[in-house]
């Protein structure tokens, strides 16, 4: 075996000592670069109301970037306890939270899920949390992912969601919902009544005391209509001056009756819109669902509205199949 001699043996070491310090060098700019970019991660998270925790398991040790201290309103850096954190979110949001991630633990899955937060300040906010479970050696050792304030998306989607779903001026519910809600319910055949109401002279309303007037008028009607119905039933602005009653339950049809007569009545109750009184009334159609269809049921519905309108508005007429007004005049006769 061959023998090196003390000198070549120094020149090795000394060799290896800036082989050594070379890497050593490697390493510490790869480590100052990686944290450059972690800050930047970081920082980028933060501006975008973001932030990065985990969990490590099965410890439950939570860890957080300054982003997620900062959506709770925390002091960054804070010790965090689970129990703790569990404590702003709003019961609901806990409970589907806790169930998702139980399920993405016993799965090693991940989940992503919106959550109604209440902050340190008592500040209400919406966060998105996605998460994903890390799996080693068989078992699920760290849950991990981001969390995002995303409360000014959300109010944005619910006042969109809001808008195409109710009537601007009344803040009523407007003709689509009105017609998906009919198109749900009216294949059960026992319970569903129509009302359809149509205010009486509204366009001479309007010219004799002007359009904003006749809007202020619509919207009071739209609140007697809806002090006048029962909670499971839907009140909507259907047309200009037109509305719509839907009851589900099953009332008795005389109880129903009642109600269109009180309609009747309320909306001729005379307005007080700022110095003008205006006398405005109502005309309604009423129908009882048969199980033959929405579109029938409207129009049956209209049918009663116009014969109240031929009748000498101001009253409520109730739809009569044609078979039964045979049978009348045949037992009036007979
Ligand atoms: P009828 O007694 O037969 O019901 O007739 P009417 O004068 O009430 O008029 P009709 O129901 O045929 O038409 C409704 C009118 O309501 C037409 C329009 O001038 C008016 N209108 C529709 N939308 C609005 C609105 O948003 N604001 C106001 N002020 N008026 C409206
Ligand atoms: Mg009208």
């Amino acid at each position: 075996m061959a023998t090196l001699s003390l000198e070549a043996c120094h020149a090795e070491i000394a060799r290896l000592r800036l082989e050594l310090s070379a890497r050593t060098l490697d390493i510490a700019e790869t480590q100052s670069v990686l944290s450059h970019q972690k800050q930047t991660f970081v920082r980028a998270l933060t501006l975008a109301r973001m932030g990065v925790w985990e969990c490590t398991l099965p410890e439950n040790r939570l860890e957080w970037s300054d982003g997620v201290y900062d959506i709770f309103g925390l002091p960054r850096g804070a010790r965090l306890e689970r129990n703790d954190i569990a404590g702003h979110y709003k019961p609901a949001s806990l409970i589907e939270l806790e169930r998702l991630r139980s399920a993405a633990i016993a799965e090693g899955t991940g989940f992503s899920f919106d959550a109604e937060i209440v902050t340190r300040m008592g500040d209400h906010r919406w966060i998105r949390i996605t998460a994903t479970a890390e799996t080693e050696a068989g078992s699920v050792r760290r849950i991990f992912g981001t969390k995002q304030d995303i409360t000014d998306e959300k109010i944005a989607v619910d006042h969109i969601r809001y808008l195409a779903a109710h009537d601007v001026m009344t803040g009523l519910a407007n003709r689509s919902t009105f017609q998906e809600r009919l198109a749900m319910l009216d294949r059960r055949e026992d319970g569903l009544c129509l009302l359809l109401i149509d205010l009486d002279g509204f366009k001479l309303l309007n010219d004799t005391f002007g359009h904003a007037v006749g809007d202020d008028c619509l919207k009071e009607t739209a609140q007697r209509l809806e002090g006048l119905v029962q909670d499971r039933s839907l009140v909507a602005r259907i047309g200009g001056d037109e509305f719509a009653v839907i009851i589900e339950q099953k009332s008795e049809a005389h109880a129903v009756r009642r109600l269109a007569q009180k309609i009747v009545d309320d909306l001729r109750r005379t307005i007080t819109i700022g110095e003008a009184s205006v006398e405005i009334g109502a005309s309604v159609g009423l129908a009882f669902g048969d199980g033959s269809g929405p579109e029938r049921l409207v129009k049956n519905a209209d049918v009663a509205l116009y014969a109240a309108k031929a009748g000498g508005r101001n009253q409520f007429r109730v739809f009569a199949p044609p078979e039964s007004e045979a049978l009348g005049k045949r037992r009036k006769t007979g």
